[in-house]
């Protein structure tokens, strides 16, 4: 077997490999750093669609950590850009906040509750019967369903949270109609993260700290898998998956010496 080739850009999750509950993990701001001066191209992903990646960069900044506003890779992001592919200037009646409107709107989609082409859902905070009672009627109307992540929960100080995949759930129930995920697992997110940067799969990393969404995605996509043990899945839990990482490493300062 040929020797793998040397790694040209990475792809790294947020939540559990550079930040944990509003803190920076130990490594990541030097990991940063080493990527930004090695000149690779590189995006942060994370499944969450709620914040524009300029939000995302002031909320990391607020952490001590600094990743430009275009190596910010959303789930988000990714919705708008698998739907301008599939269906150039459409429109959508959106059930979310401004981080996928805005990415929305930037593609050129035209947001209305007019006969949409898609439901398109994302995470929001401020849920309104009204408006899921809006989307599952223009599904059951004809609108195709598009939700932006899977994810159950998510993480607050207070405790879990609803989030995209238990709403989509409610929506599933009242219409019969499954959405079609663009988020991790889907290694959609992976490839399309993948053309923006103009990089190979065969030269590219993907850092995460989830067996079951990051590695798998990464592997799919055909990328080399690091995960971290900083986050949701333990050492003990890697060797119950049907497929593993190329590599398991403490956290993100393990990899420092990789870029
Ligand atoms: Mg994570």
């Amino acid at each position: 077997m040929s020797e793998p080739k040397p790694i040209e850009s990475w792809l790294t999750d947020m939540d559990g490999v550079l930040v944990h509950e509003g803190k920076p993990i130990p490594g990541a701001e030097d990991f940063l750093r080493t990527l930004r001066e090695s000149g690779k191209p590189f995006l942060v992903l994370t499944n969450n669609s709620m914040y524009t990646p300029r939000d995302l960069h002031a909320r990391l900044a607020d952490m001590g950590l600094d990743v430009p506003i275009e190596s910010i890779w959303t789930s988000a992001l990714a919705t708008a850009k698998f739907l301008t592919g599939q269906r150039p200037g459409g429109t959508a009646y959106v059930l979310g906040e401004s981080g996928l409107t805005t990415a929305l709107h930037e593609a050129g989609y035209i947001l209305t509750e007019r006969e949409p082409d898609y439901v398109v859902l994302g995470e929001t905070r401020t849920y309104s019967f009204e408006a899921i009672t809006k989307a599952i009627r223009l599904i059951v109307d004809g609108a195709r369903f598009i939700a932006t992540n899977p994810d159950n929960t998510g993480p607050s100080e207070e405790g879990v949270l609803p989030a995209t995949g238990s709403v989509a759930a409610l929506i599933t129930e009242a219409t019969g109609v499954e959405p079609y995920f663009v988020g991790k697992p889907n290694p959609l997110m992976m490839r399309e993260a993948l053309n923006t940067l103009s990089a190979h799969s065969e030269t590219t990393a993907m850092i995460g700290d989830r067996m079951d969404t990051d590695v798998v995605a990464g592997m799919e996509a055909g990328l080399r898998t690091f995960l971290v043990l900083t986050g949701t899945t333990t050492r003990e839990q890697v060797d119950r998956f049907p497929y593993r990482p190329t590599k398991v490493v403490e956290s993100i300062a393990d990899v420092v010496a990789m870029v």
